[in-house]
């Protein structure tokens, strides 16, 4: 069984586009991890009368639609990294010091590698390098992602590589946008997913 650690931006990012997956592998009885960055409480409301007055607790509302999400899936596990959300790109929440975007770079990657090395995934799912279609928090996410699995490789005897098994995304992720990273830098029988 592997341990497979999703790291995504915003709540809901996990089941928009990972959703399927986690839930297929969670129910194999694989070690499923999600790791969300942000809060999410930059997000749109469209499906409320009343987004005015609910804006100030999305952060909290998104919180619980999270749990409620990963409950569904079966996923056990999560882990926040506690930033807030940056809004969409050329908002002024990107502007905000405590936004994902803001961050000093090793702040967040130094979170990660924490949970990397609590978990010590054998897969670990992050985004491509435009973050699926230019929020902050997705490119981010991509940069947070890569560097901290980069970094994990120095605390571990074997190493790190990383594979784009684009077949792989499109059947089965449905979505051209995710990088899968595998240790010992191929398929084994222990990470194989297809
Ligand atoms: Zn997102």
């Amino acid at each position: 069984m592997a341990t497979i650690l999703a790291f995504h931006a915003h709540p809901d990012d996990e089941s928009v586009s990972t959703g399927v997956t986690l839930a297929k592998y969670a129910d194999e009885g694989h070690r499923v991890v999600v790791v969300t960055a942000t809060d999410g409480s930059a997000g749109e409301i469209h499906n409320y009368e009343n987004p005015e007055e609910l804006f100030p607790k999305l952060a909290e509302m998104r919180k619980e639609e999270l749990e409620k999400s990963l409950d569904a899936l079966g996923v056990k596990e999560y882990e926040w990294l506690g930033y807030k959300d940056s809004g969409m790109m050329g908002t002024e929440e990107n502007n905000d010091p405590d936004c994902f975007w803001r961050q000093d770079y090793f702040g967040p990657v130094g979170k990660l590698v924490t949970e990397i090395r609590k978990y010590k995934p054998d897969v670990l799912i992050t985004y491509d390098p435009f973050g699926g279609y230019g929020h902050p928090d997705h490119i981010q996410t991509h940069r947070v992602g890569t560097a901290a699995l980069a970094h994990r490789s120095q605390f571990k005897d074997d190493w790190w590589g990383f594979n784009i098994p684009v077949e792989f995304q499109k059947d089965f992720l449905g979505y051209e946008n995710y990088i899968l990273a595998f240790n010992r830098g191929s398929w084994s029988s222990e990470t194989e997913l297809v």
